[in-house]
C-alpha cells in the first residue's frame, strides 16, 4: 500500500473545509440566518426588564400589552428562522456527505487489489458508511451549534458589560474555567477516540466476514464460539466507549457547576447591588435572563469537543483512503490497446511478489523469471502443484498487480504502454468462485456489456448453454440471483459467467477450471459451453481435470513460481519431469 507522505500535510480538518467548499452559498446563507436569529433573540431579557422596571410599577396594562407584543413578535421570528436555517444547513451538511460518499466509492474503484487484499472488506464499508457519517455530524454541529453559540455568547458578553460591567466582569471570571476544563481533557478523548474507531471497525469486519460466510461457520457447528467472539468485541467495545463518555459527562457535569457558580455570582453580587440601590431589579432579572444565554451554548461547545475528535478521527481514516494511491495506474495519455487485438501473449523474464518488501533469505518470490510465448488463438492450460503460481499468472495478465520485472505482451505491445480499459476489454475470465451480483440473470449476464441486446443475451445463453435452465424457472432472465448468486447451483453460476464472457467477446479468454467436480451431465454442458467459447481466441485454462489438458495445445507446468516445463501432453508425460508426476497423481479423469 503507498504510504502517506508526512511533510507539510494539511490537518483533517483544513482537507475537510475544502469538500465542504461546493456547500459554501447555503453555507453563507445558514450563518446569515443564524445571525438573524441571534439578533432577534437577544432583546427578549430585556423585554422582562422593561416589564419589571417600567410597565409594572406604572401600573400601565398598555405599556404591557405593547411589550407582550414585542416579546411575541420575537419569538415566532425566531422560530421561523430557526426552521430555515436548519434546513438550510441540514441540507448542505447531508450533500457534503453525499458528495464524500460517491468520492470515496470512486476512488476505491480505483485502487488495487493489493489495497483490498490488506484490507478487511468490513473496514473499507466502515469508512464509507460510518466514518463519512462523521463529517455529516461535524458539519452540522458545527455550523448550526459552533456558529450560533459564539455569535449568542459574544454578543449577549457584550450587552451585559454595556449594562453593568462590574456584574458582568464576575460572570466572565468563570469562562476560564471552561476552557481549562476542555484542554484538560481533549487530548485524552482524542486517544479514547481512535482507539473505539479501531474496535468498531474490527467489530464491523467481523461481522461482515461472518455474515458472508455463514454457511461455513453453521457446518462447522462454530455458531455459539462465534457469538462469544462477536461479544468480546462489543463488550471491548462497550469499555472503550464508556471510558470517552464518561469522561464527555465529566467535562459536561464539571461545565454545568461552573455555569450554576456564575448564576450565583449573579444572584450574589447582583442582589447585593439592588440591595444597594445601586441597580433596579429588572436588570438583576434580565441578567439572570441572560446568564441562561451565555452558559448552555459554553456547556455546548464542551459536547462539540466529542464530535470534533470522533470526526477527526474519521476524517483520518478517510483521507488515509484518499492517500492510497492505485498502485496499478493508468494515464489518460496512454494509447489503446489496439482492438480487436489477435491475442498473441508473451511473458518475458516476469517476476512478481505480492510483499512489497524486497524478497529475503529463504523467501522465494511468488514468480520468478517466467517466459513464454502464446501465438494467437492458442488453448493454453496452465498446471502445477498448488500455490505454485498458477493463479498469479493469469492475474498478471489482467494487470490485476504489475510485475516487479520483466515484460508481458499482447501482441507486441507491454501491457503497461497501453490504457488498462484496452487492455481488459479484450480480456474475459470465467472464474471457479463465480461472483454474481444481486440482481436479475440478464442484469448479471450484459455485466460487461451493458448496451448489449436482448437478442444477444439469449445467443449469448444459449451458447453457455445457460437458456435452458433459465427458461425454466418462473421469472426467467428476471429471475433476481440472491447475493452472490447464492440462489443458483455452482453449475448454473459457472454457465452464467460463461455467458457473461460469451457476449463480452474478448480475444483472449481465463478459465479457471473448477475443482471440485461436478456431475456428469453439469460437466458436459460446460465444457461444450467452454468449446465454444474457446473457439478463435487465445484461451488460458488453470486446468484440473485431465481431458482438458489433453486437449491443449500448449501446456505450461508451474513449480514454486518458476515455469518448469512447457510442451504438449504427450511430450511432457515422456519427459518424466513434474508434469508426469502431476499426471500419475494429481489430474482428475473426467467423471
Ligand atoms: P492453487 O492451485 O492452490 O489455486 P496457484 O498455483 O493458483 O494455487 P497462486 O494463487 O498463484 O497459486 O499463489 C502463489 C503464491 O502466492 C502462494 O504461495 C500464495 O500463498 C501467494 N498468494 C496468492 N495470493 C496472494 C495475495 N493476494 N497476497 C499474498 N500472497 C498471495
Amino acid at each position: 500500500m503507498a504510504t502517506v507522505s508526512s511533510i507539510a500535510q494539511p490537518t483533517p480538518f483544513e482537507r475537510a473545509l475544502k469538500l465542504i467548499r461546493p456547500q459554501f452559498g447555503p453555507i453563507t446563507l445558514g450563518v446569515f440566518l443564524i445571525l438573524l436569529a441571534s439578533a432577534v433573540t437577544l432583546p427578549a431579557p430585556w423585554i422582562l426588564k422593561l416589564v419589571i422596571d417600567d410597565a409594572l410599577p406604572a401600573r400601565d396594562l398598555h405599556r404591557l400589552g405593547a411589550y407582550l407584543a414585542v416579546f411575541t413578535l420575537l419569538f415566532v421570528a425566531r422560530s421561523l428562522l430557526t426552521l430555515w436555517r436548519n434546513r438550510v444547513l441540514q441540507y448542505a451538511a447531508m450533500r457534503v456527505t453525499c458528495d464524500l460518499r460517491i468520492s470515496l466509492f470512486r476512488h476505491l474503484q480505483s485502487l488495487s487489489l493489493r489495497y483490498f487484499d490488506a484490507n478487511q472488506t468490513g473496514k473499507v464499508i466502515s469508512r464509507v458508511t460510518q466514518d463519512t457519517g462523521e463529517l455529516y455530524n461535524l458539519t452540522n454541529n458545527f455550523l448550526i451549534n459552533l456558529i450560533a453559540d459564539s455569535v449568542t455568547v459574544v454578543g449577549v458578553l457584550a450587552f451585559l458589560f454595556w449594562v453593568e460591567w462590574r456584574l458582568a466582569l464576575g460572570v466572565t471570571l468563570v469562562l476560564p474555567f471552561f476552557a481549562i476544563n476542555y484542554l484538560y481533557n481533549r487530548r485524552k478523548m482524542k486517544q479514547e477516540a481512535r482507539v473505539h474507531r479501531d474496535n468498531w471497525d474490527n467489530v464491523v469486519g467481523f461481522l461482515q466476514e461472518r455474515v458472508a460466510a455463514a454457511r461455513v461457520v453453521k457446518s462447522f457447528g462454530r455458531e455459539a464460539a462465534e457469538s462469544d467472539a462477536f461479544a468480546d468485541g462489543i463488550n471491548a467495545d462497550y469499555f472503550n466507549f464508556s471510558k470517552l463518555v464518561m469522561r464527555n459527562t465529566r467535562l459536561g457535569v464539571i461545565a454545568d457547576a461552573l455555569g450554576s457558580l456564575g448564576g450565583l455570582i449573579v444572584l450574589g453580587f447582583g442582589g447585593w447591588l439592588v440591595i444597594e440601590g445601586r441597580m433596579q431589579v429588572g436588570t438583576l432579572v434580565a441578567f439572570n435572563a441572560y446568564i441562561v444565554y451565555v452558559f448552555p451554548p459554553i456547556v455546548r461547545f464542551v459536547d462539540l469537543a466529542a464530535v470534533f475528535q470522533r470526526a477527526n478521527t474519521a476524517l483520518e481514516n478517510i483521507f488515509a483512503v484518499f492517500d492510497t494511491r492505485p498502485e496499478v495506474v493508468d494515464d489518460a495519455e496512454k494509447p489503446a490497446l489496439p482492438a480487436p487485438t489477435r491475442g498473441e501473449v508473451e511473458f518475458a523474464r516476469v517476476s512478481f511478489d505480492y510483499d512489497l518488501e524486497p524478497p529475503g533469505k529463504g523467501r522465494p518470490r511468488t514468480l520468478t523469471d517466467v517466459s513464454f510465448r502464446v501465438p494467437p488463438g492458442l488453448m493454453v492450460a496452465i498446471v502445477g502443484p498448488s500455490g505454485s503460481g498458477k493463479t498469479t499468472l493469469i492475474n498478471l495478465l489482467a494487470r490485476f498487480y504489475d510485475p516487479a520485472s520483466g515484460e508481458i505482451r499482447v501482441d507486441g505491445h507491454e501491457i503497461r504502454s497501453v490504457a488498462i480499459e484496452s487492455l481488459r476489454s479484450q480480456i474475459g475470465i470465467v472464474l471457479q468462485d463465480n461472483v454474481l451480483f444481486s440482481g436479475t440473470l440478464e442484469d448479471n449476464i450484459k455485466y460487461g456489456r451493458p448496451d448489449a441486446t436482448r437478442e444477444q443475451i439469449l445467443d449469448a445463453a444459449r451458447t453457455a448453454n445457460a437458456d435452458e435452465f433459465i427458461a425454466k424457472l418462473p421469472d426467467g432472465y428476471s429471475t433476481v440471483v440472491g447475493e452472490r448468486g447464492a440462489r443458483l447451483s455452482g453449475g448454473q453460476r459457472q454457465r452464467v459467467a460463461i455467458a457473461r464472457a460469451i457476449l463480452k467477446d474478448p480475444r483472449i479468454l481465463i478459465f479457471d477450471e473448477a475443482t471440485s467436480a461436478l456431475d456428469t451431465q453439469s460437466e458436459r454442458l460446460i465444457q461444450q459451453a467452454m468449446e465454444c467459447l474457446m473457439k478463435g481466441r487465445t484461451t488460458f485454462v488453470i486446468a484440473h481435470r485431465l481431458s482438458t489438458i489433453q486437449r491443449a495445445d500448449l501446456i505450461l507446468v508451474m513449480d514454486a513460481g518458476r515455469l518448469v516445463e512447457s510442451g504438449r501432453h504427450d511430450e511432457l508425460v515422456g519427459r518424466g519431469g513434474l508434469y508426469s508426476k502431476l499426471h500419475a497423481l494429481q489430474f482428475q479423469e473426467p467423471v
